[in-house]
């Protein structure tokens, strides 16, 4: 089976041919960072717009770099939720028609789900059952996963996800848009032991995240060392990132390992754009090593959105049976856990 995969449900637009004999042919991206930076953050109108111009062209793209016609293909995906309602819509019609147009099977995409699925792509790639947790810039969850869509929610964040809580960091310590991994880089920088900053909802019992307490702590830090400009001097805003970093890292690792415990599970896999934060993979490893608990990851560049993940999810479904109608339907939000979990 070979599926072409769409996915524009943020800024970035996605494309990718999956074949379940050969595997991943091929993908491509085209990242709107650019667009949005004078913002500050993702343009919801600037966003779809962006997808409408630039989605065919990567399709034809992908189409010809892998040598795929039409015919070869047996279904298509795309993301229909959660996201940017315009932005989903772009994709959607147009993997709907195209579909519709080449007489071929359409499955709508959980954005999650493919994050989720995304270190399947892997060459050692993780089986079921295991633990997921989902750090993105919309999500911090963890996830007892049995089977395809079959997702119990285990624990997630109550207010701040952590990509969005490293990117309001960012801003605060005036680095450009999206600040995650400019953070990330400053933090190597900084001495992670002259300032401790809490570890958010770590001493009592449950799976639930806060980083918004976090988020405030490090604002008033850096309003107490801020000078003239506004800005602590540079050593003491990388002193700043790396505390913050430590902070995050620290609060996700202590979860994942009750997590692991409580599941009995010994596969941990993690995915979403904070994912690729080097400090995260390597406590996890060395932490969960010592749970006895394995860890996978996405490739660095399918932590954040692509259209891979879409590919291989919206195969897995449609090797499963299911299909989307003829009616194009997108849902911004869209809780996973009301996914079909019979299909496994
Ligand atoms: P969602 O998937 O929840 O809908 P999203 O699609 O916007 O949200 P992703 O594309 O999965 O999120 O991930 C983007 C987030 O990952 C951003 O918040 C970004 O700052 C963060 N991020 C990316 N790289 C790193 C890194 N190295 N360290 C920390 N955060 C990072
Ligand atoms: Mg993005
Ligand atoms: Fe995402």
């Amino acid at each position: 089976m070979r599926v072409l995969g769409i996915e524009t449900s943020c800024d970035e637009t996605g494309v990718a041919i999956y074949d379940t004999g050969k595997g991943l042919l091929g993908h491509a991206l085209f990242s709107q960072v650019d667009l949005h930076a004078e913002y500050g953050g993702v343009v919801p109108e600037l966003a779809s717009r962006d997808h409408v111009r630039k989605l065919l062209p990567l399709v034809r793209e992908v189409m010809r770099r892998t040598d795929t016609h039409p015919r070869d293909l047996d279904g298509i995906a795309y993301t229909a939720g959660p996201g940017l309602v315009g932005a989903l819509m772009v994709g959607a019609c147009a993997g709907r028609a195209l579909a519709y147009g080449w007489g071929l099977p359409a499955v709508a995409v959980h954005h999650m789900e493919g994050h989720l699925l995304a270190p399947m792509l892997e060459e050692r790639p993780p089986s079921f059952p295991f633990v997921a947790l989902l750090v993105s810039g919309g999500h911090t969850q963890l996830v007892d996963v049995r089977g395809l869509g079959d997702y119990r929610l285990m624990g997630e964040s109550l207010d701040d996800a952590a990509g969005e809580a490293f990117d309001k960091a960012a801003k605060m310590l005036d680095l450009d848009y999206p600040g995650g991994p400019r953070l990330a880089a400053l933090a190597e920088k900084g001495d992670p032991e002259r300032f401790t900053f809490p570890r958010p909802m770590t001493d009592r019992p449950g799976l639930d995240f806060s980083f918004s307490g976090l988020k405030t702590y490090t604002l008033t830090t850096v309003r107490q060392y801020a000078q003239a400009d506004g800005l602590p001097d540079e050593q003491t805003c990388a002193d700043i990132a790396a505390a913050f970093q430590e902070a995050v890292v620290d609060t996700l690792v202590i979860k994942c390992r009750r997590a692991i415990r409580v599941s009995g599970h010994k596969t941990l896999v993690v995915a979403g754009g904070v994912s690729a934060n080097k400090l995260l993979r390597t406590r996890l490893e060395s932490r969960l090593r010592e749970e006895g608990a394995g860890v996978y990851y996405p490739r660095h560049e399918f932590c954040t959105d692509n259209g891979a993940m879409i590919a291989y999810a919206g195969c897995l479904r449609l090797q499963a049976g299911e299909r989307s109608g003829l009616a194009v339907e997108v849902r911004p939000r869209w809780p996973m856990m009301e996914l079909d979990g019979s299909l496994s």
